[in-house]
């Protein structure tokens, strides 16, 4: 139930209520608005019909359910976009397009720290690289694991980027979150309820990755997962679904954003790298994504590609990567979106 405070009252007012959803046993969960609060209760579904109860509480003006079966990520719940800090200066969801490149794996000190300066000249706001891959195959290499997190730190002490890194197991989170600003939830652990819990009770920036079979509202209720444990700050990434099109590795769902936007406050990022798994479709699905209304991008960038321990046939060089965004700087200024760093604009 979604529990609408009246507009500007005293603050007491609102942590009575809180006080008191918690006496019926729900969890509150408050959203602080530009003139009032809202306060949406949370748990079993059965006994809901008890919280209507509140709305005799004094400065609650009134009590309405929740439709969607997802509830702190619906936009009942939060109407307006949430914006998601990763440092200060640096949120994904507001009005910069936030775009995340790198390699696909940390493969050795040279590679990271070079890429992470290749990228950050090009514009990109944030170093992505993975040292635990979630591979298909068990014979496929694996990852640096924490060799590959404390290249990660290097290259962001070199060059100020904030690094997200996939965590795949729950056993790992304590290690990874220990280095990344980020931590991602591949599309094969989209529905891995224990590391999403797990991930929930973090305070850092997760973003979660769709299942490559998974439907939207699948997705949403994952991300509610993460929410429910009280970590407010998902960010959401379309990355590709499977379907009969074997042209490319994934279908790009680039509907998927504008489906988002309109059923959630979460950030919405797109990765057109495994979506489409070929070096030449990447440019086109990142413009777009931009004017489709995605908060930002993640691209697999490998200074050299032909040699990549994985994902090679996706990865831009850095110099198509650096192109790239100066094209993708027009989609941004056409879409309202600014993309400092680009095109002379910082
Ligand atoms: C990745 O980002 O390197 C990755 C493994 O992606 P996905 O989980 O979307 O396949
Ligand atoms: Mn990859």
């Amino acid at each position: 139930m979604i529990i609408v405070m009246q507009k500007n009252i005293d603050k007491a007012l609102s942590r009575a209520v809180e006080a008191r959803i918690r006496e019926l046993g729900y969890e509150p969960h408050v959203i602080h608005g530009e003139s009032r609060e809202v306060i949406g209760a949370v748990g079993d579904e059965r006994g809901k019909m008890v919280l209507q109860s509140l709305e005799s509480m004094p400065g609650v003006e009134k009590v309405v359910p929740i439709l969607k079966p997802y509830k702190l990520a619906s936009r009942e719940v939060c109407p307006e976009p949430s914006r998601v800090e990763i440092k200060p200066g640096l949120e994904i969801g507001g009005n910069e397009l936030i775009v995340m490149a790198g390699p696909c794996a940390v493969e050795s000190e040279e590679q990271i720290v070079q890429t992470a300066h290749a990228v950050k000249r090009a514009g990109a706001r944030i170093l992505r690289g993975g040292a635990f891959k979630p591979r298909t195959s068990p014979y496929s290499f694996q990852g640096l694991e924490e060799e590959g997190l404390k290249l990660l730190a290097m290259a962001r002490a070199e060059t100020g980027l904030p690094i997200i890194t996939e965590v795949v197991n729950p056993r790992d989170v304590e290690l990874v979150a220990r280095y990344a600003d980020i931590l991602q939830v591949g599309a094969r652990n989209m529905q891995n309820f224990a590391l999403l819990k797990m991930l929930g009770q973090l305070d850092k920036p997760i973003m979660l990755k769709r299942g490559m079979s998974a439907t939207i509202q699948e997705f949403l209720m994952s991300a509610e997962y993460i929410l429910a444990e009280g970590n407010r700050r998902v960010i959401l990434c379309e990355r590709g679904i499977r379907t009969f099109e074997t042209a490319t590795r994934n279908t790009l769902d680039i509907s998927a954003v504008p489906v988002l936007k309109e059923q959630t406050h979460l950030p919405v990022v797109i990765d057109p790298s495994h979506a489409t798994g070929h070096v030449s479709l990447v440019p086109s699905m990142c413009y777009a994504a931009v004017a489709a209304g995605c908060d930002g991008l993640i691209v697999e960038v490998h200074p050299d590609p032909e040699k990549a321990a994985s994902d090679g046939p996706q990865s831009l060089r850095p110099a198509a990567f650096a192109d790239m965004m100066i094209k993708l700087k027009l989609f941004a200024d056409a879409a309202d979106r600014s993309l400092p760093g680009v095109g002379g604009s910082l």
